[in-house]
């Protein structure tokens, strides 16, 4: 399972249509507690972690028909 790190800043300098994304694969990380806190490099805001691409989290509590 890949995982995501977003930024959910709504102040984002991040000049893309969607927030700023980055995802590792899942052989990249042996073990996910083992990951540092990541930041964004726009707004240095901390990351928040998804593992579930292409889902905002932010939808999740409104709408569960995915
Ligand atoms: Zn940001």
């Amino acid at each position: 399972m890949d995982l995501s790190y977003i930024c959910v800043n709504h102040n984002c300098s991040f000049p893309g249509a969607k927030s700023f994304e980055i995802t590792f694969k899942s052989e990249y990380i042996m073990d996910e507690n083992n990951v540092a806190s990541l930041f964004c490099p726009f707004c240095g805001s901390e990351l928040m972690q998804v593992k579930v691409p292409d889902v905002f989290p932010e939808n999740l509590s409104k709408d569960n028909t995915i």
